[in-house]
């Protein structure tokens, strides 16, 4: 799994200034944009809403459940149309 350090932001183990967040935020995109098939089974925060925080296993990527749900979904549907 790749190093992403908005994962661990997330996680309380780093702290970011504005510029360092959003940079942090970038590379954690990019490194979604790579993955061949997420599985986002490492769970980072809870709560059901736009602050839970999701982190695919294979590629390290985090999104929140709104963002997780609609790639489960799609891939739902696509497995069955
Ligand atoms: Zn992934």
């Amino acid at each position: 799994m790749n190093i992403n350090k908005y994962a661990e932001v997330l996680r309380g183990n780093l702290k970011l200034n504005g510029l360092e967040l959003y940079e942090a935020i970038v590379q954690n995109r990019e490194i979604g944009d790579k993955c061949e098939l997420h599985n986002f089974d490492i769970s980072l925060k809870q709560g059901k809403t736009i602050s839970e925080k999701w982190q695919c296993s294979n590629c390290g990527t985090v999104v929140d459940y709104r963002e997780k749900r609609m790639y489960e979904l799609g891939l739902n549907h696509g497995r069955t149309k």
